[in-house]
């Protein structure tokens, strides 16, 4: 059996590895290294898969955040609603433009951001929502946008961890996650589901005056060579990465169905065990499987890590401290929220490997080792 991993790109990679070593040599032999073809054929085509209007490569999945926010002109003290349960990236980019984060509750089955608690949070300086589809399981968009709409709020959807995931809307039509907002964002970084070989992220939108500014905004804010309109920043996908997207995008798909067989065999052999929790499935959505997360119930969640971990299998906790309860948001009155399902999540949740490489019988192993610690407990 090869070793387990959290994230398998050694094996990912053999088997397409002579397309992307080819891809890399042409930019290489090129010399366009920054805004070369690659990254006009990437953006191009990522729209396609997309469906929406405009792709804008950018440096990472949190600059793709930054400059969304930076493109909606948001003033210092403005709000915006997040949740705490998240990579820290979510949050950390409303801190730095000095925006006021509130944070607000998620759903104790999805994990993602919870309606309701939007809707209760919303005050005459809320300037935008950004919901975090969670592990690759979409948040609630429909009912989100519908008070975003009613109070005329944009959504960032922080789509990292679900690009290709899809949400199927009440009158029937379905949309790609992160082309239902008012912007899309997410990140190109190695263990994503549609990963590049070093950092790289993308902002979508399906408006064009939107997209010109996020456009300025990640080139200096300019428009015209040396001509610089608004603040910015310098934020590119390098070609490299774009050569190598290039290759990783037609097989997202695949990739996709190879993780969520590996999640439908963890299901089947964690059914019925009355103390795990096997990720939820909304039936409005696709999950997408960036992670498989299991929420433990009369386990000692550490311990079992540990046995994992001495059993050659690695497994992770995501995330053990939520946002509002970290020190960098001390400053922004974090400790004044109190979120009850966010707290109980982070001291139950559990992820195992998840990859598109796991074979048969790395899952039965694992799934073996598993049911053996919590039924001997
Ligand atoms: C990975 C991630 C980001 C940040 O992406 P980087 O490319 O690492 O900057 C933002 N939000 C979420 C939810 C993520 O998982």
């Amino acid at each position: 059996m090869q070793p387990i991993q959290m994230v398998d790109l050694k094996q990912q990679y053999a088997k397409i590895k002579a397309e992307v070593d080819a891809a890399i040599q042409e930019v290489i032999n090129s010399t366009a290294f920054i805004h070369g073809k690659a990254v006009q054929d990437f953006a191009a085509a990522l729209s396609k898969y997309l469906g929406v209007k405009h792709v804008i490569p950018c440096a990472n999945g949190t600059d793709a955040l930054q400059i969304a926010l930076m493109a909606l002109d948001l003033k210092p003290g403005d709000e915006v609603i997040t949740p705490s349960f998240t990579f820290i990236a979510t949050t950390e980019v409303i801190a730095l433009l000095n925006l006021t984060p509130v944070f607000v509750e998620v759903d104790p089955k999805t994990y993602c951001i919870d309606p309701v608690a939007i809707e209760k949070a919303i005050t005459p300086k809320t300037k935008a929502i950004i919901p975090v589809h969670l592990y690759g399981h979409a948040a609630n968009m429909e009912a989100i946008l519908e008070i975003a709409n009613r109070h005329n709020i944009p959504v960032i959807e922080d789509n990292a961890q679900a690009i290709g995931g899809d949400i199927q809307l009440s009158d029937g039509t379905r949309k790609k996650t992160g082309t239902l907002g008012t912007i899309g964002t997410t990140s190109f970084f190695p263990s994503k589901n549609l990963g590049c070989f070093g950092d790289g992220g993308a902002i979508f939108t399906n408006d064009d005056k939107l997209a010109e500014a996020l456009h300025m905004v990640a080139n200096h804010g300019m428009k015209k060579r040396y001509y610089h309109e608004r603040v910015g920043c310098n934020s590119r996908l390098d070609s490299i990465q774009a050569a190598i997207l290039n290759v990783k995008l037609p097989l997202l798909d695949e990739y996709i169905a190879a993780r969520r067989s590996a999640a439908d065999f963890y299901d089947k052999a964690f059914a019925g065990n009355p103390r795990i929790t096997v990720p939820y499935r909304a039936p409005y959505s696709s999950h997408v499987f960036h992670q498989y997360t299991l929420l433990l119930e009369g386990v000692n969640r550490d311990a079992l890590h540990q046995f994992l971990a001495d059993h050659g299998i690695p497994s992770m906790i995501y995330y053990p401290v939520p946002a509002h309860r970290q020190k960098m948001f001390e400053a922004f009155g974090g400790s004044r929220f109190e979120l009850k399902t966010t707290d109980w999540l982070t001291e139950r949740v559990l992820s195992l490997p998840m990859h598109t490489e796991l074979s048969m019988e790395q899952l039965q192993f694992i799934t073996g080792k598993v049911l053996e610690f919590i039924n001997k407990q």
